[in-house]
């Protein structure tokens, strides 16, 4: 369920017009429902709590939204952060995220990187390969202390809506085989510099089926089992994000509730736990849009017709990285039948092609149209190729909105820049 409806012939994002913010902050716009954000998190604490899941520690994956305002609005409701990077360390801090709700991912860590988030006392760092472990031992022991460290276990198993976002497959670049944790977790236990307090898992993104999910938490159940059998402390189990969110014309994701059952079933009897998660894409997706503008209607003779927009894939690169599909709908819908269109930015690239043959009401040089279910992957993927600025942010509550991130402005884009000494 989200926030943006039809209101008096027109599309809303809660009790605000897309058009009133369309014509004070211009196109294209990213659009974030702040009542969107809250249910999406709300709906999943309450189906883990009630499946019997104890106090999970719910980390929402930064990159899916970086965006400091939208990270402020979960922090409040008592959401952690799963993190990739310093900065988004320092954007989880700058939140109001408690560094102990902060998880800290990603197989490509620095030093730097991690002595940073040991001095901010992260909850855990989610080590995923031996050279890893022992650079965060090493790290640790020159700053005199200890870190808390799961192990990022790859359960072999095959998920992800895409390729290019399957992340549990053994020949994929993340974490560490079953076997491998098993033997990393007890060299961890003897070294000074690290605690091993538990194992993570991340499988995939987009998934809308429960049995790789499944397949993928017995495993990690059974290391769990093994590991405590040998005589390891675990404390925590991270279960990582995944969970896909309905892009329209996809199988229809499993309910948050059903996701907790599951959990319970394949986790009975496994006590003295917390879990982990790290969702990204069911909490944030269908709480964004992108508003962009028709710049023209290109028809030609031959029969293809063109839909040219004031956004491209640099503004929202899903459906040029990952073919991804996006609902799009006018913000005040004319009548008449539908017309088949291809949906185009103004970037060089023949790539910068949104949707082919998409069936549209009939749109005109001038409307505004919506890119729903933007809100995850969307501004955080932005970039400014072709020079283009990079799109503001508004995040709406009520019938209140603000600018989150403005539209930078071309000074700032060639402020950054500096010229060589020799020019
Ligand atoms: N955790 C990790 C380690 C990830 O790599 C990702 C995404 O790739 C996520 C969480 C978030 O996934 P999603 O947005 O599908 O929930």
């Amino acid at each position: 369920m989200n926030h943006f409806e039809l209101q008096g012939g027109e599309l809303t994002c809660e009790d605000v017009p897309l058009s009133a913010i369309a014509a004070e902050v211009g196109t294209p716009v990213y659009v974030y429902s702040s009542a969107t954000l809250e249910r999406h998190y709300t709906v999943l604490r309450e189906s883990l709590v009630d499946a019997g899941l104890g106090d999970p520690l719910i980390a929402f994956a930064v990159k899916a939204n970086s965006n400091v305002a939208v990270l402020r609005t979960l922090a409040q409701l008592g959401a952690g952060a799963d993190v990739v990077s310093e900065g988004e360390i320092r954007r989880a801090l700058a939140a109001g995220v408690p560094p102990e709700r902060i998880v800290f991912s990603g197989v490509g860590k620095t030093e730097a990187e991690v002595a940073f988030a040991m001095q901010t006392g992260v909850a855990e760092i989610n080590v995923e390969s031996e050279p890893e472990l022992h650079m965060v031992n090493g790290v640790a022991q020159l700053m005199g202390a200890r870190a808390a460290v799961a192990i990022r276990v790859n359960p072999d198993v095959a998920a992800g809506g895409h390729a290019k976002i399957s992340t549990g497959k053994a020949d994929n670049k993340f974490g560490v085989s079953l076997a491998e944790a098993e033997r990393l977790y007890a060299n961890a236990a003897n070294m000074a510099g690290v605690r091993p307090v538990g194992v993570a898992c991340h499988i995939g993104s987009q998934i809308t089926d429960l049995a790789p999910l499944e397949a993928a938490f017995g495993k990690m159940r059974s290391l769990v089992e093994r590991l405590r059998a040998e005589g390891h402390d675990v404390e925590r189990l991270d279960l990582g994000g995944g969970l896909g969110v309905p892009y329209f014309n996809q199988p229809e994701p499993p309910a948050p509730a059903a996701y907790a059952a599951m959990i319970a079933r394949t986790m009975q009897g496994l006590d003295d736990i917390q879990y982990a998660f790290e969702p990204g894409r069911m909490i944030a997706a269908n709480a964004g849009v992108l508003v962009a503008r028709v710049l023209h209607v290109n028809a030609r003779p031959e029969g293809r017709r063109f839909l040219v927009l004031d956004a491209a894939m640099n503004d929202l690169l899903r459906p040029a990285m990952y073919d991804a599909y996006h609902d799009i709908r006018p913000v005040k819908p004319r009548d008449g039948d539908p017309v088949i269109y291809d949906v185009v930015g103004p970037v060089c690239e023949t790539g910068d092609t949104f949707t082919r043959d998409r069936a549209l009401p009939p749109l005109e040089a001038g409307d505004l149209i919506a890119f729903m279910s933007a809100g995850a992957y969307g501004a955080a993927m932005a970039s400014e190729y072709n020079s283009r600025l990079l799109a503001p942010e508004v995040l709406v509550r009520g019938a209140e909105w603000a600018i989150v991130r403005p539209r930078p402005s071309y000074d700032d884009m060639l402020g950054r820049e500096r010229p060589a000494p020799w020019f």
